[in-house]
């Protein structure tokens, strides 16, 4: 099963993605951890994208595609993949889609990870205290959240008009939330 995790900055996505897809037995490609993997390796790619990153900007759709598109694909080929952070925005996803379509790799369900402002503003900056990441100013998770309004947001409506979009409540606790997405991967394999 082809599952995408899509959520604003705090929802839960790398937690939840990590989790669903141990108990499913996918493979989890987290794209903002790819991100951070180039940038802390330096390379000139790396550079590139710390500049986005620290800004709370999207990282340029050429880049994403060439870190995720093959990880995907070979994870379609096998048992499937939990997609956390892809995509990001209208062109990302006719972007996958057209990759995704003729090599049987489309999602089978999209998780919409669904909390209000204030409870991923304060998630953020107590994880800005624990682990210092540096997106996670007070500034930059105010723009990453507009981003995500402006950008990510929609996706929403583009998923339902696929008949793949469900929402979960992503205030509870990380159990309730895990067992929320599980319950609907099970209906939809069933
Ligand atoms: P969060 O959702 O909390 O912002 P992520 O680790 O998912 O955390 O993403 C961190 C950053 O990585 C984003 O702010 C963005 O700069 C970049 N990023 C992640 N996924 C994408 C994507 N699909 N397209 C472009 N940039 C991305």
């Amino acid at each position: 099963m082809n599952i995408l995790l899509i959520g604003p900055p705090g929802s839960g996505k790398g937690t939840q993605g990590a989790r669903v897809a141990g108990a499913l037995g996918l493979e989890h490609i987290a794209v903002g951890d790819l991100l951070r993997a180039e940038v802390a390796a330096r390379t000139p790619l790396g550079e590139l994208l710390k500049r986005h990153l620290d800004r709370g900007e999207l990282a340029p759709d050429e880049l994403v595609m060439q870190l995720v598109a093959p990880r995907a694909l070979a994870a379609a080929t096998k048992n499937g993949y939990v997609l956390d952070g892809f995509p990001r925005s209208a062109a990302q996803a006719d972007e996958a889609r057209k990759l995704a379509e003729p090599a049987r790799a489309r999602p089978q369900l999209v998780v919409y990870l669904d909390a209000p402002e204030k409870v991923l503003v304060d998630r953020l900056l107590a994880r800005a205290r624990a682990e210092g990441r540096s997106d996670d100013t007070k500034e930059v998770i105010r723009h990453r959240l507009e981003v995500f309004a402006v950008a990510t947001a929609p996706l929403l409506a583009y998923y339902r008009d696929q008949g793949l979009a469900r929402v979960v409540d992503a205030t509870g606790s990380p159990d309730e939330v895990t067992e929320a997405i599980l319950a609907l991967a099970t209906a939809e394999a069933s």
